[in-house]
């Protein structure tokens, strides 16, 4: 009987259904880099990550992925968003996101858009400095806010570094300084790191904030908040955990350290969309420097300006697939096409590639539908910004 289930099983994984994403790409030309981003898996993954994240509110971080129909579906499915900017916020209340539901958690915000933020009726912001204190308290008065921590040490393929957040003691200064002015601090927020593989390098990160929680509720500030930003990872070759069992992972470990919150939120962007998008884009040429030379040079029709920021530092390794896999492969230069020399993609750990691939060949760049087109240039070089089609 196991027997005979296990058979049954093994024959439906041997003859996959295409996605709707690759029946997409299989009948589609492009004429230039086109992602393609597939709005039903954006809801199946915010309903695996909403189904382990439990009580807490996902704001989805729009810069990810800002395409209407991506931000239309997630307010559909009642998602929250966290946006960065007076831009951000019109596109999230265009689409029918209610104000409430929307959250300014760019710690850098001009006071204009502050003021555009509080008129529309969004009551929650982000700060991680007395002068950002001093912009809300003008032009949002009253407002709930939270206070940004700096993270110490990110195991994040990208981490955020030491753009974002104060220490410990300067957060404890910030939040009488809030109370000070007028403000209602409500909580603490943090980033993991964005792309951070396993729901157990949130470990230490979240050892130093709950130490931060409880010192400043023993202060006597009455927070409320906790928001445990982004980081949930997408597959871009190397193992993650499936999103239910991280998002539950990170929430088992977040109630073991802090208890009772009355409210968490949490700000995927890459987590929810990265694995609904996937780039169709073409080699444009493939070279030898010197006949020595034991590698080849690829270059591609999209680069770091037209959408593969994220290749800086080699950081985010994409998966690169070709009409030719199966083919033998050998070391190649991964470049973009503009005429600048940072156009290139990967060198320090060149990619395999098809020793067959040619100029005109299609190459689909999987699980790229998070900070590609919104990381795209304007038109460098005279090369059109990423194209994006939601199907
Ligand atoms: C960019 C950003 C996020 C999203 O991060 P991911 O790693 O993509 O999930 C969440 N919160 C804030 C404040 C951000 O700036």
């Amino acid at each position: 009987m196991t027997m005979h289930f296990g058979e049954a099983q093994a024959s439906v994984a041997a003859l996959p259904v295409p996605s709707r994403l690759d029946a997409y790409l299989a009948q589609t030309a492009f004429d230039r880099p086109t992602l393609v981003i597939d709005v039903d898996r954006v809801e199946q993954q915010f309903l695996a990550l909403k189904a382990g994240l439990g009580e807490a509110d996902i704001h989805y971080a729009v810069k990810a992925n800002p395409a209407r129909e991506v931000i239309a579906r997630l307010v559909e499915l009642g998602s929250h968003f966290d946006a960065a900017s007076r831009g951000e916020i019109e596109l999230c209340l265009s689409l029918g996101a209610r104000p409430e539901a929307i959250s300014f958690g760019n710690t850098i915000k001009r006071a204009s858009d502050i003021a555009f933020a509080y008129a529309a009726g969004i009551t929650l912001f982000a700060a991680d400095a007395e002068e950002e204190l001093e912009k809300i308290a003008h032009h949002a008065p009253g407002a709930q806010v939270y206070i940004r921590i700096i993270v110490e040490n990110s195991e994040a393929d990208w981490p955020l570094s030491r753009k974002f957040g104060c220490d410990r003691d300067t957060a404890m200064v910030l939040l009488a300084h809030a109370k000070m002015l007028g403000l209602d601090p409500v909580g603490l927020s943090f980033h993991v790191g964005s792309q951070t593989r396993k729901a157990e390098m949130w470990g230490a990160t979240l050892d130093q904030m709950a130490r931060i929680w409880t010192d400043a509720r023993e202060r006597g500030h009455d927070l409320r908040l906790l928001n445990i930003g982004g980081g949930f990872p997408a597959f871009y070759g190397e193992a993650i955990q499936a999103p239910t069992d991280y998002a539950a992972g990170v929430m088992r470990m977040v109630h073991a350290r802090f208890g009772a919150v009355e409210r968490i939120m949490a700000e995927p962007g890459r987590g929810l969309v990265a694995e609904a998008g996937a780039i169709a884009c073409e080699v444009m040429l493939v070279s030898r420097k010197s006949t020595r030379d034991t590698h080849r040079w690829v270059y591609l029709d999209i680069g770091k300006f037209s959408g593969l920021a994220e290749t800086i530092d080699e950081a985010i390794r994409y998966q690169f697939e070709t009409p030719r896999d199966g083919d033998a492969t050998g070391p190649c230069i991964l470049a973009g096409p503009s005429c600048d020399s940072a156009d290139v993609l990967y060198e320090k750990r060149p990619m395999p590639m098809p020793l067959s691939l040619r100029a005109g060949d299609r190459v689909v760049i999987r699980n790229a539908g998070a900070y590609t087109s919104s990381y795209s240039s304007v038109g460098f070089n005279g090369f059109p910004p990423l194209d994006v089609v939601v199907i």
